[in-house]
């Protein structure tokens, strides 16, 4: 190998292409980002770098924070993970008992710091660092509107149309002025706002991305998940609902307010599914309960007679646990996710590439050797790490693959957040099941119903505020959307 490969490789160049371009290795959908909040405790910093840990499967590009306390204003960003970007050093500068803070996963395949989040900004009020999850999808055209009338941009964010809107308001107030930008947005998204004295909280009118509002002693907490307030030793009080806005200050506390009016919930169906980690709670839906109940559904719509269930680690074992509780078939551990790969593994070459597979999951032979083995997968995207895992079962020795999937099959691209490739790269949106299933070399291969999903989440659609977004699995968008749409998430 060349020293210029072999530097590439160490330089974590080929983990990024690997990551942004869905290279087969990693060919997963990717959560976007992850959001924090302190309001009203003196550790707020060390408090964030904990809950930005343990939000970090939403975000592995950049991490950030920053802090206010009234007079000061302090921040530090990073590129690379929550431990990497913080020390003692650096979060001892970031003094104060308001913060937020922001994990962040590229869609371009730009390693730019300039990117990172919280991004801050000055404007006639004063200092203005926001953090968001999520995904504007008419932030191209307010953006050329504005540039007409003369503003000039640093990135390519939304959430500096955002922070555009907020410095040309006729509004002194900042939470008028957030109202204001926000009621010119459309998309999914969850906000978090800090100036010197205040802290502002907001949720798209349909709830798209989870964004939940915690307690810790006197303070409050924000989270696109409940697991970062365990983290933190809070806990859980409320969501913030769709079309809310939530403004904290020292003399009047917490003021509840909204932006919007609600409309109807479309909380995202892969959170459950997939991206969420299974010790959060979405709408008190535990994710870990309901990954089984899909997998106990799965089972009822596509029994299928074998030795042994298996899930691909991590986020397919509960589905894997369902699905064995219902069927009686024994849950075994057949495929090991190895932690310690790092940022190298992806290699250049087709071959170090298998190789790379190897080195993230193994197939445990004496599991599967000589057995009829039913695969669990939350979600195939382009397919090709399905053959692989299908191959590795293979390779030890299983003398049947059946793959269940359990989530529909993926047809359309995300508008609201998730990185997804094309919608001519997703297989299922070009090939039928058989076809797919000989694709990745199964013995045979069931897709989760969406009536299956939705019964196993236990959200009923009915009411209002009760509703999901399933539009990559049936093309029914939440909001209007265009093919001029950005794909992938706002904080590039
Ligand atoms: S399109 Fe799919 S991934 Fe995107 S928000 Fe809707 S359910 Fe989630």
């Amino acid at each position: 190998m060349s020293d210029e490969v072999t530097q590439q490789l160490w330089t974590g160049r080929f983990y990024n292409d690997g990551i942004n371009s869905h290279d087969g290795l990693f060919d997963k959908l990717r959560e976007e980002c992850g959001v924090f909040g302190v309001f009203g405790h003196s550790e707020a910093a060390n408090l964030s770098y904990y809950g930005l840990h343990a939000l970090q499967h939403r975000g592995q590009e950049s991490a950030g924070i920053c802090v206010a306390n009234g007079t000061d204003f302090n921040y530090h960003r990073g590129m690379g993970l929550v431990k990497e970007v913080f020390n003692n050093d650096n979060l001892g500068t970031l003094t104060g008992s308001n913060s937020i803070g922001h994990v962040r996963y590229s869609t371009a395949g730009e390693s730019k710091l300039a990117n990172a989040q919280p991004l801050i900004f000055k404007y006639r009020g004063g200092d203005l660092a926001i953090a968001t999850n999520g995904n504007l999808h008419n932030a191209g055209d307010i953006k050329k509107e504005l540039e007409a009338q003369g503003s000039i941009f640093q990135t390519t964010s939304d959430t500096e149309v955002v922070a555009h809107l907020i410095a040309r308001s006729k509004h002194d107030d900042i939470a008028l002025a957030v109202k204001e930008a926000l009621l010119r947005v459309e998309g999914a998204y969850a906000f978090l706002f800090l100036t010197r004295d205040k802290m502002i909280a907001a949720r798209d009118p349909h709830g798209l991305r989870p964004f939940v509002m915690g307690r810790l002693g006197n303070g409050y907490l924000f989270a696109s998940e409940t697991c970062a307030f365990d983290a933190v030793g809070g806990t859980y009080y409320r969501d913030v609902e769709p079309g809310e806005l939530l403004v904290l200050d020292n003399k009047n506390g917490l003021v509840e307010d909204r932006f919007s009016p609600i409309r109807q919930r479309a909380i995202c169906a892969m959170e459950y599914i997939y991206f969420a980690r299974p010790d959060s709670d979405i709408d008190a839906i535990n994710i870990h309960s309901a990954r089984k109940r899909m997998g106990r559904q799965l089972a009822l719509e596509s029994f299928v007679d074998a030795d042994v269930v298996t899930g691909v680690p991590d986020s397919s074992i509960s589905a894997a646990i369902g699905y064995a509780e219902q069927t009686g078939i024994p849950y075994e551990l057949g495929l090991i996710k190895n932690r310690y790969t790092g940022r190298t593994f992806i290699q250049p070459s087709q071959e170090l590439r298998e190789q790379g597979v190897k080195m993230k999951l193994s197939a445990v032979r004496s599991i599967v050797a000589g057995k009829r083995v039913v695969m669990i997968d939350d979600s195939i995207v382009r397919g090709t790490t399905s053959l692989r895992i299908v191959n590795l079962l293979r390779e030890a020795g299983a003398t049947e693959v059946h793959v269940r999937i359990s989530s529909p099959p993926f047809k359309n691209p995300c508008f609201y957040g998730i990185d997804t490739p094309d919608r001519k790269e997703l297989i299922a949106a070009q090939k039928s099941i058989e076809e797919i299933r000989r694709a990745i070399n199964a013995d045979s291969l069931h897709f989760l119903s969406k009536e299956g999903l939705l019964a196993s989440i236990g959200r009923p659609n009915v009411e209002l505020n009760r509703g999901h977004c399933t539009a990559c699995f049936d093309n029914s968008y939440p909001t209007r959307v265009t093919e001029e749409s950005s794909i992938g998430c706002g904080c590039d």
